[in-house]
């Protein structure tokens, strides 16, 4: 059957096609270590869950406005006050099916055939399709890990056209956990301003960083840039809660109204009982989030130093988010089962297939010679899958 030509530039999803797959391998039996997708392995706090089912048993089951309650919208709006120092009314705040539909639907609503989006690499893998799905032009822009993954001005200043539409921004970033300091946002800040576009900023690890600083948006550093700032946000890795599709976005009015109309011509609301549960964890006691941050950022510093203690293997410390990032150029090149490992793909391929390890190659992340693995898995697992990355690097020729 013939499909839509934008389609033809759409590739799946990297992270969910290899965490799909990895899961398939265990249920049928054998013992993946699944480094897979960024999922946190807690489960939702018990206080949440209480929400959702008080939702279901009230009868809190039918349609809500498409933005969302009300109430969650007022509770979004306190939160962004009170942890960002932003301050949003509640229609400027949309609450969507995940922070993925956030970003969906601001490209729906703002991009026209070609326009452009700044994308920084290495890059979270949904946004450059997500740009095409839109019909825009994803326009990528390579940072260096010499440089911690900081953009360089003079790069953003050549990279913007007088189509350039918007600038994506993920700190701490998927698939490198860099955190961007005060310094980097106001050189992005600077590099920008005089050019009219958007600023989407992607604050989904907002709550994982292990730097001990506290969590900056670029609207904190530059309050002028404040009219033209999307902020996209949700609760799948702060609250654990991936499965249960809460996200949100706060910005400037127009574009807060286009994303509602491509929500409310697409999936309408949220479900009804994920945002009870989503206004309890916003409301509610903040411990959880600080006990499972403290054990990533042990299990970050296990699994990291384990990784540098093999051969071949390079990885920087991550300052933020739940994934290393590590380089296996070294590695490429050599040759396993006789045939020589052309790129962090077929490296992965091996992994996966022969030592039931599943990392996602830095490929589909605009980084080539790295392999991405999260480490949101007990410390049994993380230093289960260390050993197999230790024999497999020892198997090759
Ligand atoms: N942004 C980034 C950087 C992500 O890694 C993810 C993946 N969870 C999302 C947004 C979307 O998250 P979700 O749709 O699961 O809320
Ligand atoms: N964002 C997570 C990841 O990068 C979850 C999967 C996805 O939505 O991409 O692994």
């Amino acid at each position: 059957m013939k499909l839509a030509r934008r389609l033809q530039a759409i590739k799946p999803s990297a992270t969910l096609a290899l965490n799909a797959r990895a899961k398939a391998l265990a249920a049928s039996g054998k013992d993946v270590v699944v480094l897979a997708a960024g999922e946190p392995d807690f489960d939702t706090p018990e206080f949440v869950k209480q929400a959702a089912i008080e939702a279901l048993r009230t009868g809190f089951t039918k349609y809500t406005a498409t933005a969302g309650t009300p109430e969650l919208r007022e509770a979004i709006c306190r939160k962004l006050e009170k942890d960002n120092g932003l301050k949003y009314a509640p229609e400027q705040v949309v609450v969507t099916a995940g922070g993925k539909q956030s970003l969906y639907n601001c490209f729906q609503a703002l991009l026209d055939e070609g326009d452009e989006v700044i994308v920084f690499a290495p890059y979270w893998v949904s946004y450059p399709d997500m740009v095409h799905l839109a019909g825009g032009t994803p326009v990528i822009v390579p940072t260096r890990e010499e440089d911690g993954y900081a953009p360089d001005p003079a790069a953003i200043q050549k990279a913007l056209t007088p189509r350039t539409r918007a600038l994506v921004l993920n700190s701490p970033a998927n698939p490198t956990g860099a955190v961007y300091s005060r310094a980097t946002l106001e050189a992005i800040a600077d590099a920008v301003r005089g050019h009219d576009c958007l600023l989407v900023t992607d604050d989904m690890y907002e709550k994982l960083l292990y730097t001990g600083q506290p969590f900056l948006n670029i609207g904190n550093v530059a309050p002028d840039l404040l009219p033209r700032l999307l902020v996209s946000n949700g609760l799948s890795k702060s609250h654990a809660m991936t499965g249960w599709r809460l996200g949100y976005a706060a910005g400037p009015r127009a574009l807060i109204s286009g994303m509602q109309l491509v929500q409310d011509q697409s999936t309408s609301n949220a479900s009804s009982i994920t945002q009870k549960a989503a206004l309890a964890a916003l409301t509610g006691p903040t411990d959880t989030i600080t006990s499972m941050v403290n054990e990533y950022r042990e299990r970050r510093d296990l699994f990291v130093a384990g990784l540098n203690a093999i051969p071949g293997i390079r990885c920087r410390l991550p300052e933020g988010a739940f994934y290393a990032m590590a380089d296996v150029r070294a590695l490429l090149g050599k040759t396993y089962k006789g045939r020589p490992l052309a790129d962090s793909l077929q490296l992965s391929e091996a992994l996966l297939n022969d030592f039931l390890v599943a990392a996602v190659p830095g490929d589909p992340f605009g980084a080539p010679g790295y392999i991405r693995m999260s480490f949101v898995t007990s410390r049994e697992v993380l230093q289960k899958g260390l050993t197999r990355l230790r024999d497999f690097v020892a198997a090759l020729g």
